[in-house]
């Protein structure tokens, strides 16, 4: 059972379907994976849906009972519980659409590997990534918000554990180097509004390395 969810305040924005898709992506793997806050969404739906009962109801209307036959706001359906055994929940599998070892995983160094989902290029960077058991990444800070949702084994910072199902929310304030657990590969699906921001000398040698790549093509 997940332990770190998201902020309210993507719930209810998920809730209400005005979470953009690769934010709302990660909210609805987690919820995949977290009953609890599968309860908060549909209670938030609940709750979404009687708000907008009550403010299409004019203040004018003689009638006590009005018509809601009509518009009827359509939230995104809490997605269901993960079968038992089964690697990656929906909705993320469909964004794949091959299996995780399947995928054209790029190296990143430190024996990091990432997969960009292709079908998110613009501002916002929505990839897996993959660390090897026990490897610390290097330490980095964020211009934006980074949510980080941990699909298989676990990692750790000074912000807390996170296991499979936990969702990570990092921005500007927080400098961490998060170091994956011992004894599994820890695979997570992240999420950026801006591109993280290296801090340590590591950091410094693979921006440059990253800064290489792009003013030589590749
Ligand atoms: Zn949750």
């Amino acid at each position: 059972m997940p332990t770190h969810h998201p902020d309210d305040s993507l719930l209810l924005e998920y809730a209400a379907g005005s979470l953009g898709e690769a934010k709302a992506l990660l909210v609805a793997t987690h919820l995949a994976l977290c009953p609890a806050c599968r309860n908060a969404v549909r209670s938030g739906e609940a709750a979404g849906a009687a708000l907008a009962f009550a403010n299409e109801t004019p203040e004018t209307v003689s009638s006590p009972m009005p018509d809601v036959s009509g518009e009827v706001v359509e939230a995104p359906p809490a997605p269901s519980a993960v079968p038992a055994g089964l690697a990656l929940p929906q909705p993320l599998r469909g964004y794949l659409g091959s299996p995780v070892a399947a995928l054209p995983w790029s190296s990143v160094g430190l024996g990091l590997r990432e997969y960009r989902l292709p079908e998110f290029k613009s501002t916002t960077a929505v990839r897996l990534l993959a660390i090897p058991a026990g490897r610390r990444m290097p330490r980095h800070t964020h211009e934006g918000e980074e949510l980080t949702l941990v699909l298989q084994g676990s990692f750790s910072d000074v912000t807390g554990d996170y296991q499979r199902g936990d969702v990570a929310t990092a921005d500007g304030r927080i400098e961490h180097q998060p170091q994956a657990g011992a004894g599994e590969e820890c695979l997570c699906l992240a999420v950026e509004d801006a591109p993280l921001r290296l801090t340590g000398v590591t950091g410094a040698v693979l921006t440059a390395a990253a800064r290489a790549r792009t003013l030589f093509g590749r």
